[in-house]
């Protein structure tokens, strides 16, 4: 298995030998997810986690007032 470096804790990350640019990894050590930027070498980055955009959020939140009762 090939081996990448986290730069979060640059500890060796083991990466899947049929990994392709833009995929995604997790450290093991610190738990990062890591996008794959380059192959050969194998280079990880942090995921920006600023840009995620990721449906994430409560919507819920406003129905969560069941004491509210008359
Ligand atoms: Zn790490």
């Amino acid at each position: 298995m090939p081996t990448s470096v986290c730069p979060e804790c640059s500890e060796e990350v083991y990466v899947d030998a049929e990994i392709e640019q833009g995929d995604e990894v997790a450290c093991d050590e610190c738990h990062s997810r890591l996008t794959v930027v380059g192959l050969d070498p194998i280079e990880l980055d942090l995921k920006d986690e600023t840009e995620g955009g990721e449906a994430d959020r409560d919507e819920f939140g406003i129905y969560d007032s069941e004491d509210d009762r008359y």
